[in-house]
This record gives structure tokens, sequence and C-alpha cells, in this order.
């Protein structure tokens, strides 16, 4: 194992509440925290049996003040998080019995961690790979059930398992080349050439099912881009409201008054929905909304889905039609709302929609909610979601598997056009290395660096 210097950070959330943990961890830790540390009846924390508790006092160097009353946990290493020996220390919740033994620990010799740090020495110990570490930071960032439970297979190591075998077996590949361009002999390689062909097409597969599923992946992991769009006063507000279940947004009778962009997330059956309303797309030469209106046009060009709201009250005007020019290329779901209401609007003024999914609505009522819900599951979700084992949901690991699959692409074109298969090995290698990039065994060191460096302080 590599020798690091001892780190500590304070791992829990600074504020009021019933403890916080330190954690330390380095060959030092146990040396520094005792050099602190009281135990009850005088106890000497050197003597620690590792996974258990001691229980005593945090101690000020030179002045002997007691600072708090602590629990003190022991991990002795490579059986801890980091694979070092780690020492974690329960004080009393609070910013400042927090931070005062914080300081303590780092007078006595240790050093202040980076974000990540302790989950980055998990993997430069060899204890996970890159795709598990990332997964950690996955679970802690979830939104819904359903991406902690992707993440928390990722964590597994379900990710690195199916990499690992497709590298060996990309490896084989390479040796078995290799092996016949030293023994030089036209029909042997013929027969090599053909069996490779089939090998590398295999593997292509299953890289593509791999990336089939990332699509999916990334909703379940950054949640789905719905855009609320529509005329001052269709119901936008209210919709959103319905959704949320809970008065957020300001509903007000006054058209063009929901001024900015309101963001909220909503969880549909594990996915989580991020729902944006908007001001609509009137030409305006109110300042105000007029910035608002830029910022609907924005939201509309980066939305993956938009909900089109007709007031079905009022006849269709300019400002519905100017709507259904910015989203005629996108994917969008018709509501006719306010279907509670006389209804003015005409099918033929509807021509030149897509209307696939057209749906009647009340934002005042809820009717029409749960088909609402029903076709945004059906537009994106196949049924697949929830019974897929593996799901990419990492935009750097599903950049590493459309390399990956280039080169084998590249190897397989080489194979058939010229049969030189020594020629074909360099892409294969390539897309071995690839590969490599998602478990961290052939990523550079400071793209490695700048993946930890997202994650919260004392992970
Ligand atoms: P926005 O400007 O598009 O956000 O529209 P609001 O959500 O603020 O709604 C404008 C007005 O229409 C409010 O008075 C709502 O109560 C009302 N409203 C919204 N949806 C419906 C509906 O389905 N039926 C009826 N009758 N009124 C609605």
């Amino acid at each position: 194992m590599k020798e690091f210097d001892t780190i500590a950070a304070i791992a829990t959330v600074l504020g009021e509440g019933g403890i916080s943990i330190i954690r330390i961890s380095g060959s030092k830790s146990l040396d520094i925290v005792d050099s602190i540390f009281k135990g009850k009846n005088n106890r000497n924390l050197l003597d620690i049996k590792p996974y258990s508790m001691r229980y005593g006092f945090i101690i000020e160097k030179g002045t002997e003040d007691v600072l708090d009353e602590v629990l003190v946990t022991y991990m002795k290493g490579p059986r801890s998080y980091t694979a070092e020996d780690t020492v974690e220390i329960n004080c009393h919740g609070g910013v400042t019995p927090t931070k005062r033994i914080f300081q303590e620990i780092i007078k006595a010799g240790a050093r202040v961690a980076e974000p990540g740090e302790f989950t980055k020495r998990a993997f430069l110990n060899g204890r996970i790979d890159l795709s598990q570490a990332e997964a950690v930071i996955d679970i802690i960032r979830a939104k819904t059930e359903l991406s902690m439970k992707s993440a928390v297979l990722q964590s597994n190591g379900r990710i690195s398992k199916e990499i690992n075998s497709l590298r060996n077996r990309l490896l084989q590949i390479i040796a078995h080349i290799e092996a016949t361009v030293d023994f030089p002999e036209d029909d042997l390689e013929e027969v090599t050439s053909n069996q490779v062909s089939i090998q590398i097409e295999n593997i292509i597969n299953e890289v593509n099912q791999l990336l089939i599923t990332a699509d999916e992946g990334k909703i379940l992991r950054e949640g789905l881009n719905v855009v609320i769009v529509g005329k001052p006063n269709v119901g936008k507000s209210s919709l959103l409201n319905a959704l949320l279940k809970e008065q957020r947004a300001i509903v007000t009778e006054v058209p063009g008054t929901t001024r900015d962009v309101i963001e909220e997330y909503i969880n549909l059956d594990g996915v989580p929905i991020k729902i944006i309303d908007t001001a609509g797309i009137r030409e305006t030469e109110d300042i105000v909304e007029k910035i608002g209106v830029e910022k609907s046009k924005e939201k509309i060009m980066e939305a993956d889905l938009i909900i089109f709201m007709i007031d079905l009250s009022r006849k269709l005007d300019d400002q519905d039609k100017e709507i259904m020019d910015y989203i005629r290329d996108k994917k969008y779901i018709v509501l006719l709302n306010k279907s509670d209401l006389e209804n003015k609007v005409v099918k033929e003024d509807l021509i030149g929609l897509n209307l696939k999914y057209i749906i009647e609505s009340s934002a005042k009522s809820g009717k029409g909610l749960d088909e609402l819900k029903d076709s945004i599951k059906e537009l994106f979700f196949k049924g697949e979601v929830k019974n897929q084992d593996i799901i990419i949901t990492n935009a750097r690991h599903k950049e590493a598997l459309i390399r990956a699959k280039e080169s084998l692409s590249s190897a397989l074109d080489t194979l058939n056009n010229t049969l030189a298969i020594d020629l074909s090995s360099i892409d294969i290698r390539n897309a071995w290395s690839k590969l490599g990039e998602i478990t961290g065994d052939t990523l550079e060191e400071d793209i490695i660096d700048k993946i930890f460096s997202e994650f919260c302080l004392g992970k």
C-alpha cells in the first residue's frame, strides 16, 4: 500500500445537530487523536481494539482544558473506508465544539483534507475503482430512490465487473492476434481474422446495450428536463402547483405575472422530473418581462420535453401560434387546459401541431394530471429503467463507451477490408484503454483529481 500523510475533515454538515463526526485517516491517526484524548479512568487510547469505541474527552494541548465529551471509533486499515487506519470522533453537534476539536487535531499534526480525499485514498489504495468512487457522490446527491438504487449498484462494482470482463476479452483477442502474427502462416491469419471479427462484433453489441441505458441513465441522475410553456394566464403556475401539490409558485389573475422561471423537482415513480414554469414567449416592451421571455426561449432550447398549455376558454391567438412555432421541433405534449370552462378552441385551430399527445386538463380540478404523468413516462421510459441491472448514469462513462465503440468499429473495418490482423490490434488496444478510463485504470492523474474535487468535504 502507498504511504500518505494523515488527513482530517469534518464529515458531517456544520450546524446544530445531535452529533458531529470528525474523520481522520492515515498511519498517524490513532497517535494524533491519542495526544488530545483523555479516556475515562485514564484508559489509554492506543490499546483500543479495532472496530470498537472508546468514551472520553478531547483536551486542549497546553491548557489541558476539556473541550468536549466524545466517542472515538477506530477502524484499522486495510479494513476501513480509505483502506488506511481511520479514527472517527463523535462529538456534540454544533459549530463551535466541532470546529474546536478539528483545530486541535490539525494542531496535533493532521493535514486538512481536500474535498473527496478520503474516497480518493480508497481509490488510490486499490479498495475501490473510479466508477465505484463516483457512485459514492451519486448516492449522496441522489434525488429519488431509483437513482439511488442504481448508484448503490454501481458502488458495489456492477459496472466495473462488466467493464473488466469486456477488457479481459479484448486482451485475449490481442494475445491471440500477436500469437498469429508471430507464427505467420497465411491460413492461420485468415482463420484468426474471421474469429476476431465475430468476437469484436459481440463486444460492440454489448457496448451498445450499455449505451442504450445511458440516455435513461442521464435522466435518472439529472432529472428529465420538462418545460411548461403557454401564454400568460393559461394556468402554468396552477399546473406546477398541482403537480407539486403545494402552493409554491404565485398564482394570480393578472396576465404575465410569473416573470421569472421557476424550477422544481417532482418525483415520478422514482424518476426525478425537473419542471420549469416559464413566463411564456410573448414579444414585450417591458424589460423585466423581457428577461423572463429570453430565459423561456433558452429553457425551451434545453428542454427534453415541453408541456404546451392552451387555454380552452379563450380563442387561440397570435401568442399561441408564436409558441407553436418555437416548439415545433421539440418533443411536446399539448395540454388543453381549463376544460372545466366553456370551450372556445376548435380542432381546426390546432392544425400544424403534432397531436399524438394531447390531453384535456383542468389544473384547477386536477383533471388530466394522471394522464399527463403517464404520457411523460410513456415518452421517455419504455418500462425498461426499473428492471435494468446496470444503468450508465455518468456522462464520462458514456463518452468512454462511445470512444471504445468507435475504435472497435474501426478494428472491424480493418479486419474486413485488409485482413491485416496486426493493424487491427492497435484499434483494439485503444478500445481496451478507453474502457479502462471508466474504472480509472487508464485515466490521467489530472482528470482523476478533477473528478474527486467535485466531492464534498469529509467524504
Ligand atoms: P399562468 O400565468 O400561466 O401561470 O397562469 P396561472 O396558473 O397563474 O392561472 C391563471 C388563472 O387561471 C388563475 O386564476 C387560475 O386559478 C386559473 N386557472 C388555472 N387553471 C385553470 C383551470 O383548469 N380551470 C379554471 N377554471 N381556471 C384555471
